[in-house]
């Protein structure tokens, strides 16, 4: 199950994709990280779907990234009766306090902080911007709006309300529940929604307690504006698209799309580009062109991940999303221009010794045939820095720390395979070539570069690089211990 490209794909979970065979069937046909969206979806459904890609990563021997998303204050609707309702332009409609089920009059908006902050003549955006109410009249537990462009809205969308200044907290009280809560059930990544400054992140981080990496989500023009701060305190970045495109105006998205990506690259650390990728797949069994060209950008600009949403979470189509996704990867990056991108855009700057071992991996199997650079790591910090170098052959992440493989999931170009503790340079060439031909990347007349850290188990110590052959014999014979 070799995969076949760089960029990595990460699906979102949700009714659409919650049993085992479509889940195994995802991962199969490409996804290599999953998203569970905590604004979605109960304790219970979480868990049976963490559950189920654990029972899949252990049925297949293969580590599985597993990203839960907070909610983050984002303002959502609450439910609605009897499915979802039309709204038409210039018709009344209702937003209060009121828990019961919505209907084609009223729904709840469970948020006080934002009645408290409405005044009439504001615009509410619902569903990513797609429906525009606006205030008449207001109380502190309503707003009575008129639809200005209608649609169809259903249960907890999302509501921005980009003319008000609303005095949220970074992290809400569902979100404390539910950041305990994912780090208790164990996942590899933690996705912080609406973050606005540094601050912002360190506090989830504190709460996290190294149980989970912290993924900030790019999608507020404050965290645009504080964005070197905010990546300097993550450990990876969501351009989440839906939410910056409503705060801001759309076309301001690609550009920020650009520099984010590449600001990300040269911090060594994963950015995941996100939201609408393949967004009439929810409905249709084939991608738009512009959508398809939309996936290939991202690719093209060298982003470590390219997301589905409600695509795999609540589409028709899920694993057609997945492979459509897989499959424009691998026509971009067989592409000649891919190459002359990804190189011309190499920004590293290189201070320590890993930096240059790094470097060198990637000019070897530039210069020489090799097929794949293996490099034991503890941490993944070395690993991210291979992945730095976007180098021309595949990347081996060898390490015996189950939570280092996971969460190396969703670094470009990396596949992470779990090893014995290392105790001798020699049996750790060993290791990384058996791991080469095992997953198809190497045959035994073939070359592999390996890099450590001797001694093992120190991390951060990357200062050792071997062009190893993949016969195991010729290695006994003449591998240094
Ligand atoms: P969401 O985040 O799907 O949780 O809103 C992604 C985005 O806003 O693009
Ligand atoms: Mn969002």
């Amino acid at each position: 199950m070799r995969r076949l490209r760089n960029v990595k794909i990460v699906a979102t979970l949700g009714p659409a994709s919650s049993d085992y065979d479509t889940i195994r069937a995802l991962f199969e046909a490409g996804a290599d990280v999953f998203r569970l969206n905590m604004s979605h979806g109960t304790h219970d459904d979480i868990a049976a779907r963490h559950r189920i890609i654990r029972k899949i990563e252990a049925d297949l021997d293969r580590p599985i990234a597993i990203l839960a998303d907070l909610q983050g204050p984002k303002l959502r609707v609450g439910t609605f009766a009897n499915g979802p309702v039309d709204l038409a332009e210039g018709q009344a409609f209702r937003l209060d306090l009121d828990p019961k089920d919505g209907d084609a009059t009223r729904v709840c908006l469970p948020h006080r902080e934002i009645f408290e902050a409405l005044e009439p003549g504001a615009s509410l955006l619902v569903n990513d911007g797609k429906i525009r109410l606006k205030v008449v009249t207001c109380g502190p537990d309503f707003a009575n709006c008129t639809v200005e462009v209608g649609g169809a809205i259903s249960n907890r969308k999302g509501v921005n309300v980009p003319d008000v200044v609303l005095p949220l907290a970074a992290l809400s009280e569902k979100d404390r529940k539910d950041l305990e809560f994912a780090c208790e059930l164990g996942v590899d990544w933690l996705a912080l929604s609406f973050v606005q400054r540094a601050a912002d992140v360190t506090e989830a981080r504190d709460l996290a307690k190294g149980r989970a990496s912290i993924l900030s989500k790019i999608e507020k023009p404050s965290a645009v504006k504080s964005f070197a701060e905010i990546l300097a305190v993550s450990d990876g970045i969501m351009v989440a698209r839906g939410d910056l495109g409503v705060e801001l105006p759309v076309q301001a998205v690609p550009p920020i799309q650009k520099r984010l990506v590449r600001a990300c690259r040269a911090a060594a650390k994963p950015v995941i580009v996100a939201t609408q990728m393949l967004e009439s797949m929810i409905e249709s069994p084939v991608p738009t062109r512009a959508e398809v060209s939309d996936v290939a950008t991202a690719i093209y600009e060298g982003a470590d991940a390219v997301m589905l949403s409600a695509e795999s979470a609540a589409g028709k189509y899920p694993i057609e999303a997945v492979t459509t996704m897989n499959n424009v990867a691998i026509s971009v990056e067989s592409d000649p221009t891919y190459r002359e991108v990804i190189e011309s855009s190499r920004r590293a700057e290189r201070k320590t010794v890993a930096d240059g071992i790094v470097a060198a991996a990637r000019e070897i199997a530039e210069t020489t045939d090799i097929k794949a650079i293996c490099c034991f790591s503890q941490s993944g910090t070395t690993v991210g820095l291979v992945a730095r170098e976007r180098p021309r052959v595949p990347i081996i992440a060898l390490t015996p720390l189950v939570a280092t493989a996971r969460r190396l999931c969703l670094t470009w170009g990396t596949t992470c395979v779990m090893t014995e503790e290392q105790e001798r340079f020699k049996g750790a060439v060993i290791s990384a070539v058996r791991a080469a031909v095992k997953y198809d990347f190497a045959v035994e007349t073939d070359q592999i570069v390996v890099t450590a850290g001797v001694p093992f188990n120190v991390p951060g110590t990357t200062n050792i690089l071997r062009v190893a052959p993949c016969m195991e014999r010729l290695i006994y014979r003449s591998e240094p211990e």
